[in-house]
This record gives structure tokens, sequence and C-alpha cells, in this order.
């Protein structure tokens, strides 16, 4: 509207400027020029100009010298000459008035006297500014009016359209604040209706499933928590067992492995799992052994045998492997793998070994006195049988004899009872005094001809004790029995007892061969005896310590030694004689 208004006043000043220019180009020069105190046609020109941007006039003669000129109010006239080409006399330019800063539209016209150009015509206006001019205002207001009247109606309408808009604003809110969409009462009609009908249906089928898939989740939730509790227990307990434990999918590959294997395979878990056992084991047998039970052939899996192998990385390590078959619990005729389970079975094999010895051992003990028996007897029998002195010679050797057969019939009877978990306590009431004594004449006798030095060195008063007398008989027996066995030519052999505060010690003290260092802790293994030459030329079977330290356990009483190697050892067992306090243990 500006732009158009300002046009118009454009084109109307030009209009008007370009006419008046004409016309007053068509006026003769004198008639132009005023006479002394006349009015001129300029003077005339200005109070007929309805022009509200009429800035100037002005007669100019040919050397640009004004002649006549008349202005509105604040207008200084620019000084600008006619540019000298007759084409460019006649038209219009802007200029600018360096005196007030105006830029003015310019219209001239050259002037003539008959033919002679006497000077030219110069009118000026200002330039249309950019105002609504008041008598365009009614024609604005009635197209503004209207509008303006209809603003609230249109807002109204509106609002009532877009209410049921703002109410779904407001639940899908609610829905993103608590996940609970709002029934909505209302009743849009038309289109936007038809949209909200569907859109409230496809909100509400969404939060329905929304609703579906947290129960669904939370269900999924808690079972995968629980698979996972049951999980790591299962793995635990894996981890826990002292074999090394590998499980083999159908195809053979290991798909778990306890930490156990490195211990027995030198090989870390990580690298047999998700492999196949060529890939990872150097054991051509445990290769042939795992790949059989790997095999897809069903009925491999009902085979359980189990292979010895010694291990790669320490040869004196015995593993036992044996395969177990997983069937599926839902298709016990399904097999999904198996379970091998490798065990370290070098104390079983030691064990195994120790007592195939032991019985060769035990037959020879037997045998040695048996055919002494069986000589001495067949002696007497013969003409020697007459002879005073061989027959007491030969009842004292078979005397001896059958002591020794005694004691080690009495020590393997023990030492069963004690393998099988058998062996009870028969506790009396036995005077120490006469048990040792007694067991010391008994193994002095039998070690008469080692001519050795016997000391029996025990207190005159001596209380009794709460003991099974024929274990304690043994334990004190063996440990004499060592003494005499494992001293030297013109030794001594030292029992001897003390009391302390309800404490009964007995010791048992030689100065023969002694016990190693490191030997110490051992002896009182189960077949182990010394690695010495002076105890390898003894009979012996690795039995009697055990069987002492046992029956002093039994007793809740303590063995210890002290030896020094090449010097002698001394054997200690400690008992309590305390009665009041082994009734209230329950054992007296
Ligand atoms: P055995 O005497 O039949 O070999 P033991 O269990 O009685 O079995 O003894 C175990 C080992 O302890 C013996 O082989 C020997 O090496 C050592 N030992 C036991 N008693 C003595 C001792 N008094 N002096 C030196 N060594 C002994």
């Amino acid at each position: 509207l500006f732009d158009h208004q300002r046009e118009m006043r454009f084109t109307q000043t030009r209009n008007q400027g370009i006419g008046l220019a004409r016309v007053i180009g068509g006026i003769p020069w004198q008639e132009l020029v005023p006479e002394r105190g006349g009015s001129t046609i300029l003077q005339a020109l200005k109070e007929g100009q309805y022009n509200p941007d009429f800035a100037y006039a002005v007669l100019i003669d040919v050397h640009g010298n004004s002649v006549s000129e008349i202005t509105n109010p604040g207008i200084i006239i620019p000084n600008e000459p006619i540019p000298s080409e007759p084409a460019a006399w006649l038209g219009e330019r802007l200029v600018k008035s360096r005196a007030d800063q105006g830029t003015y539209l310019e219209f001239h016209a050259p002037l003539f006297n008959g033919s002679d150009l006497m000077g030219y015509v110069r009118l000026g206006y200002l330039r249309p500014a950019f105002s609504i001019r008041f008598k365009d205002l009614p024609f604005f207001a009635t197209l503004v009016l209207p509008v303006f009247l209809l603003m609230p109606l249109f807002y109204f309408l509106l609002r009532q359209e877009i209410r049921p808009l703002r109410k779904m604003n407001e639940n899908l809110e609610q829905l993103l604040d608590d996940n609970e969409l709002q029934k909505v009462e209302l009743h849009p009609s038309g289109e936007l209706g038809e949209f909200m009908e569907r859109f409230m249906q496809y909100a509400n089928s969404a939060q329905n499933r929304i609703k579906d898939l947290q129960e669904e989740q939370s269900g999924l939730l808690m079972s995968s928590k629980l698979l996972s509790y049951r999980h790591t227990r299962i793995e635990l307990v894996l981890q826990t067992l002292p074999d090394a434990i590998l499980i083999l999918d159908e195809a053979g590959m290991v798909s778990f492995a306890n930490e156990k294997i490195n211990g027995l395979l030198g090989i870390g878990r990580e690298d047999v799992i998700g492999k196949k056992p060529q890939d990872w084991c150097q054991d051509p047998n445990l290769i042939a052994y795992l790949s059989r039970h790997g095999s897809k052939d069903g009925q491999v899996g009902y085979i359980s045998d189990s292979i010895q192998i010694s291990s790669t990385i320490n040869p004196e390590k015995h593993l036992e492997i044996k395969a177990y078959p997983l069937f599926s619990p839902k298709d016990s005729n399904k097999l999904l793998g198996h379970m091998v389970v490798i065990r370290d079975a070098t104390e079983e094999q030691l064990a195994r070994r120790s007592r195939g010895e032991f019985v060769a051992q035990v037959a020879h003990e037997l045998k040695t006195p048996l055919n002494v028996l069986a000589m001495y007897s067949e002696s007497l029998l013969g003409e020697d049988g007459s002879d005073e002195t061989f027959r007491v010679e030969a009842v004292n050797v078979i005397h001896d004899e059958v002591d020794r057969l005694s004691t080690l019939i009495n020590n393997l009877l023990a030492i069963t009872q004690f393998e099988l978990g058998g062996m009870q306590l028969n506790r009396s009431r036995v005077r120490m005094y006469e048990l040792l004594e007694d067991a010391f004449k008994n193994v002095s006798q039998s070690g008469r001809g080692k001519h050795l030095d016997f000391v029996l060195d025990l207190p005159r008063e001596m209380s009794s004790a709460f003991v099974d007398k024929d274990l304690l008989r043994i334990a004190v027996n063996n440990l004499l029995t060592n003494a005499i066995k494992y001293n030297r030519p013109a030794g001594s052999v030292t029992l001897s007892a003390e009391e302390n505060g309800g404490v009964i010690a007995i010791s048992v003290k030689d100065n023969g061969i002694g016990i190693k260092q490191t030997d110490q802790q051992r002896i009182f293994e189960k077949f182990y005896r010394s690695d010495d030459d002076n105890v390898r030329e003894q009979t012996g079977h690795g039995l009697g310590l055990s069987l002492v330290q046992q029956i002093v356990h039994m007793h809740h009483g303590t063995l210890s030694l002290q030896s020094e190697h090449g010097e002698g050892s001394t054997f200690t067992i400690r008992l309590d004689t305390d009665t009041e306090m082994l009734r209230q243990a329950g054992v007296a």
C-alpha cells in the first residue's frame, strides 16, 4: 500500500513537473521576466500550487544566473547548471542541495525569445515521503475494521477447534509423565474429530501394548535373573570341584572348562573353550578319548569308560579321565554332549603301588619267621631234638619269632581296622607303670642279641590312666622296636616317663642312626621309609609310626620327635591322665 501510494505521488509529481515545465517553456521570455513591482507568473504558480511536495521554481539566464525565483519556506535552491547540449535542455533530474542537504526532483525546460535561447526554467519538488496521507485513513480503516472485528470470533472458533487438541496434548504429557492415558470424553466433529478418534484409538492400543511389553519385560527380567543366578551357582559348583571339568558339546567342542584344568593339563580354560581337543591337547591318548566322546554317534554317549594317563606337565602325576554322557532333560535319548572329569589319581596310584609292595612285604615278613619255625621244629623232631642245649636254643628262637609274628599281626590288624574306620578305643583304667615295664621287658628280651644297653627309667609313683591298653601297648612296642632296629652296635635304648600337671610323657630314646631333618615330617606317613642304607638293610613296612600317631591322636594325646641325624632320636608320647577332664569329654 505504501509503495502504491508513493508510486502514485511520484507519478503525479512527475506529470505535474513535466507539464508545468513545458507550459512555462512555451511562454515568451519577456512575459516571464518580472516587471518591477508586478507579480510574476512564478508567483502565480506558487499561489496556485496544490502539490505539497513543491519546493522551488527558478528562472535562470543562459549563464545560470537567477533572474526570478520562488521557494517554499526552508528551501535553498541548489546551484546546478543545465547541461549545454540542446538534447538535455528539457528534462528531469535529481539534484542535491549542498546548503540544506535536501534531494530534489527537478524538471527543467528552455526559455526562448523568438528563436533566441534566453534561459531556463527549473521546477524543484521534494521526493515523495513515506507517509500515509491523512485522507487515505478511512480507506485503511474500512479495510482493517472488519478484520479487527472478526478477530475475537476467529479466536473463539479457533479455541473451540483446538480444545480437543489441547486436551489430547495434556493427555500425552501425562502419558509421558506416568505412562497413564486418561479417557477423554470429547466429541469433536469433522475431519479433526475423525483424526482425534483414530489417534486416541492408536494411543490406547499403543498404551495397552506398552503395558503388555512392560509385564513381559518384568517377567523376562525375573527369569533372566533366575537363570543368571542358577548359572552362577552351577558354575561356582563346577569351579569348586576338586577335579578338572570339561563339557563337550555334541560336536565335540569344549563349551565349558573350570580353572582346575590349568593345574592338571597345564592349559588355561580360555585356550580350550570353543575348540576341539586336537587344537589344544598334546596327549594322543587323551585326544583319542575326547574325540571318541565328541563324535556324533549317539551310541558313544552310553559308554562311560575311563583312561589313565600321566600328566604332560609332570610325568609323575597320574590322571584319571572319565566321560559322563549328558542327556537332554526332555528327551532322555537325545545326547547333548559329555562331561569329562579329569582327576589327579597320583595318590591312589601310589597307594595302590604301596599296597602291592606292602602285601609282598607282609608276605615276606610272615614267611621269614615261619621258615625259622619250620626249620627248628623239624630239627627238634629229628636227631637234634635229643640235644638239651639245642632244645633250649630252639625254644628261645621259636619264642622270639612268635613274638615278631604277633607284633606284625597286631600292627596289621590295627592298621586294617583304622583303614576301615572301625577302630574304637576300649578305654579302661590302666596302671601305666606296669604297662610300660611289661612292654620294655618284652622288647628288651627280643633285642638281647643286638648287644644294646636297655635302660628303664620310670618314676616310682605313677598314676593310672584311662587308655586302650592294647593299642597303647602297640604304640610303645613300635617305638621300642624302632629304637632297637635303627640303633648301632653297643648303643642304648631308654624308656622313661614323667608326670606333670595331669600329663604323662612317655619317651623312647636311642642313640642310633637318627633321622634326617627332611624325613622328620614324612616318617609318620603311611608306607614311608627313609631313603637311607642303614634303614633299608632293616626289614620294615613303613606302618609302625603311622600307627603310633593314629593311636596317640585317638587318645587326644601328642606325639613329638627330637632327632639328630647320626646321633639318635627321642619319640615322646604325651597323654592326659586327668580322668575328670576325660570323663567330661565323654571319653573316660
Ligand atoms: P618301618 O620301621 O617298618 O620302616 P615305621 O613307620 O616304624 O616303619 O618307621 C618309618 C621310618 O622312620 C623308618 O623306615 C625309618 O626310616 C624311620 N625311623 C623310625 N624310627 C626310627 C628311629 N628310632 N631311628 C631312626 N629312624 C627311625
